[in-house]
């Protein structure tokens, strides 16, 4: 019986009707209350009193109850005989209970006497009680839900899905729109052919996905994405946050997936958006062992069985938003789920150019502004900050009471913007920059050396996501499974070049190398304890499987004497050691080639391709490069150059 209170007209009355409810409940209440006690009040005897006048013979009837006894007496025995034979005065006595005699007392002195009839009001009373609770608990419920939420948010409709719908076209979105993202875009145009053009597939017997993943840093345009998809396929578009779905009540959640799915299956073919699937999709095992959340993963299962659930040809097209795609569910990858994934990065020095000339378009801009100069200036922005930049660069100019948004506005509006994003220290300052570029320059050079590594397709300095400054894409020829030695100390290599670099040029280190230590550390000691690659310890695997609900916790070790842990740590630091050493040695032989690839990249931001092939194919390589991969030890006179922490 849900009463719709979606509509605008309705939602007054019903607020009325709760609180006149409440109202009235409590009026009848009260008045049950007071009702038995209107009238004349009968006088109270003491219970003595009362037998003494039974054993005198003047009391004519009485009404016994266990609490109360009620009497009259015989109207000769009042002082007014004529009044009392037309309305006898009712008296009362609190009886006490223990006196069983009372019965035959009353007998023998011919009472009349017996249990009252109910009483008239009792009925009353008895379903007000019922009744009352529970409607006056309605009534404030109705009332307080109608107060805070709008149409749509109110008392009964919690179930209903809150996907805002756009009908066709009007998300008012096109391809054009969206700038810097054309590899995304390439993707995704294949989309808007299946929502088109849904026969030319069918016909053949294809199937069209239906779920594609759009991953990426908040800001970069994954919405804007989707809405073109809808606008350029001239589509519904469905939209629904992920975090809207986790509601106060266990079910609802599920409750909702499932009326989006029959809003969007009559509407189809359509678009529904999930944005932040991450809040409903983390991975059921992630809960493990110590409670997950119960609501998510119904809500979590719910989606699996629509998706499941349709056909792959009814044209609905689901795609998800979200920037943490490793703690997605792995249920949600599967094949005929989310199995396609399209990267939205951040955009480099040309993307960001091309998203300033979209957002530039509607703005009067003077002679003076130089929108490349503009991107140059903003590493590290989404097309968010820039849309944003663009509004303060033009808010400016009004303010100043200017014609048109001149290059200074722009100056004053980064400064702003920058300022509000070093809040959340997405933005490198130029120190900043120079380092990160030389460290991912010498990852590279590095790894340009070592086997089966394979090829180092691309250096990036535009920032990743959280934490990720730069990047180092490496990607191998082929599909690997196993790691020979040599490789494995080659991506020790590699991993310890960025830190290198860094040595080598500022003759410190930055906390940014952290993670690079953390992952060369770990595969120095699984070598030695889980691999049994040290000589001298031999194949004994010192670690034991990972126990399976401990995850995140570290393998412990077999139970080991003290010598051979210290032989093992040793080990470890040797193999670390070793690596850093080779890579500062093939560092400092490509000096040159190291400033010079660092400078090309802090200008262009992204290296890749020729240009960066052609840079890679001239690192030469230091004399001790062999002997060390084939044995791990470093020729005889040979010392370390700098000593690492293990
Ligand atoms: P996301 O969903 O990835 O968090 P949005 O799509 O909501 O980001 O982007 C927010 C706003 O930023 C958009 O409405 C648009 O104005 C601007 N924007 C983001 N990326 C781009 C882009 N690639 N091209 C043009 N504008 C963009
Ligand atoms: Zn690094």
């Amino acid at each position: 019986m849900p009463i719709e209170t979606n509509n605008k007209l309705k939602a007054p009355r019903s607020r009325q009707f709760g609180g006149g409810l409440l109202i009235l409940f409590t009026l009848l209440l009260l008045l049950n209350f007071v009702i038995p006690s209107f009238g004349p009040r009968p006088a109270s005897i003491p219970y003595s009193d009362f037998i003494a006048q039974v054993q005198a013979g003047k009391v004519a009837q009485a009404l016994i109850t266990p609490n109360q006894i009620q009497y009259t007496l015989k109207p000769e025995a009042t002082a007014d005989p004529a009044q009392a034979a037309q309305a006898p005065r009712i008296y009362t006595t609190t009886p006490v209970s223990v006196d069983l005699d009372l019965p035959k007392i009353l007998r023998e002195n011919n009472v009349e006497f017996g249990a009252p009839p109910p009483n008239n009001n009792a009925w009353i009373g008895t379903l007000l009680s019922w009744v009352v609770p529970p409607l006056i608990f309605f009534g404030i419920w109705a009332f307080l839900l109608n107060r805070q939420g709008g149409p749509g948010q109110a008392a009964l409709t919690v179930g209903k899905s809150k996907a805002r719908i756009y009908s066709e076209g009007s998300t008012g979105v096109k391809f054009p729109d969206v700038a810097g993202v054309d590899e995304a875009k390439a993707e995704l145009q294949e989309i808007v052919d299946f929502l088109k053009n849904a026969d030319k597939y069918t016909k053949l017997g294809a199937k069209i996905p239906k779920g594609v993943l759009l991953v990426g840093a908040p800001g970069t345009g994954k919405t804007l994405l989707a809405k073109a998809i809808a606008g350029e396929a001239g589509v519904p578009f469905f939209s629904i946050s992920g975090s809207e779905f986790i509601e106060l009540f266990v079910g609802v959640g599920a409750s909702r997936v499932r009326d989006l799915f029959t809003q969007a299956k009559q509407q189809a073919p359509c678009i529904v958006f999930i944005d932040e699937l991450d809040a409903l999709g983390k991975s059921r095992a992630q809960g493990g062992m110590f409670g997950g959340n119960d609501e998510r993963e119904q809500t979590l299962n719910q989606l699996l069985t629509e998706m499941d659930g349709f056909e792959a040809n009814t044209g609905v097209i689901l795609l998800a938003a979200t920037n943490r795609p490793e703690v997605l569910d792995p249920a949600l990858r599967r094949p005929g789920r989310f199995d396609r994934q399209v990267v939205v990065d951040r955009p480099d020095k040309l993307g960001r150019e091309a998203i300033l000339k979209v957002h530039a378009r509607n703005v009067k801009l003077a002679d003076d502004v130089d929108l490349g100069a503009i991107a140059v200036r903003t590493p590290g922005f989404v097309g968010a900050d820039l849309a944003n930049l663009v509004n303060e660069a033009a808010l400016l100019a009004a303010r100043n009471g200017r014609q048109s948004v001149i290059m200074a506005d722009f100056t004053e509006a980064i400064e702003r913007v920058i300022a509000g994003l070093e809040k959340k220290s997405r933005v490198l300052n130029e120190m900043e920059k120079k380092i990160v570029a030389y460290h991912e320059v010498g990852h590279a050079i590095v790894g340009a050396l070592m086997p089966g590594a394979g090829k180092v397709e691309k250096i990036s300095i535009v920032p990743r996501g959280v934490g990720a400054l730069g990047y180092t894409l490496q990607l191998p020829e082929e599909d690997r499974f196993l790691m020979a030695e040599d490789e494995i100390r080659g991506r020790i290599a590699t991993l310890l070049g960025g830190r290198s670099a860094e040595e080598l040029i500022f003759g410190k280190v930055s906390t940014g190398a952290s993670d690079d230590i953390q992952k060369a550390t770990d595969l120095a000691e699984r070598s030695v304890t889980l691999y049994g690659m040290s000589d001298y310890l031999g194949p004994i695997a010192f670690e034991k499987q990972q126990m399976q609900f401990l995850d995140g916790y570290q393998s412990p070790r077999r139970a080991v004497s003290p010598k051979v842990t210290e032989e093992i740590d040793r080990e470890v630091k040797e193999i670390v050691d070793g690596a850093h050493h080779i890579a500062l040695a093939i560092l400092d032989k490509n000096r040159n080639l190291l400033e010079e690839t660092a400078q090309e990249l802090l200008n262009r931001e992204v290296m890749e391709g020729d240009a960066l092939r052609d840079r890679l194919n001239q690192v030469v390589a230091p004399e001790e490069l062999n002997s060390w991969l084939l044995s791990g030890k470093l020729p005889d006179g040979v010392r370390l150059m700098q000593e690492t922490l293990v």
